[in-house]
């Protein structure tokens, strides 16, 4: 069986930021969400439902 990577790009989000990211796993890949989050998108606020948002988003590459 092939391992499948997770990735996310603030555009699928609907922000216009070039940024994406991959990772092993979905833990991984939202520690670097919040990484970035916090470097890039400081006015966000990282809600419940920002999480929710960003997980339903996370595609298998
Ligand atoms: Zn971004």
């Amino acid at each position: 069986m092939i391992s499948m990577a997770k990735s996310i790009s603030c555009a699928d989000a609907g922000a216009d930021c070039s940024w994406s990211a991959s990772a092993e796993t979905e833990e991984e890949l939202m520690e670097k969400v919040a990484v970035h989050v916090k470097e890039e998108h400081k006015e966000l606020e990282v809600t419940p439902e920002l999480v929710e948002k960003v997980k339903s988003l996370i595609k298998e590459v």
